[in-house]
């Protein structure tokens, strides 16, 4: 499956509040002791969280944004 799909904003929210199964000193940056290729790179994941949260209007600042 590959494009855009139309969901509900209750769905994509559910999902989004779960909690994130890993964390980053800086935010949405993998830090600098993982396997080169990885260190110091975005985060694919995060960065994905942030386009979804972004298109439902909400403040990336927020707590429930970082992880
Ligand atoms: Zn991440």
């Amino acid at each position: 499956v590959s494009g855009l799909v139309e969901v509900s904003v209750d769905d994509l929210l559910l999902v989004l509040q779960q909690r994130v199964m890993h964390s980053h000193q800086r935010p949405g940056i993998w830090d600098g002791d993982n396997r080169p290729g990885l260190a110091n790179t975005r985060c694919l994941e995060c960065a994905a969280r942030e386009r979804l949260w972004r298109a439902l209007g909400m403040d990336l600042d927020s707590e429930e944004t970082r992880p």
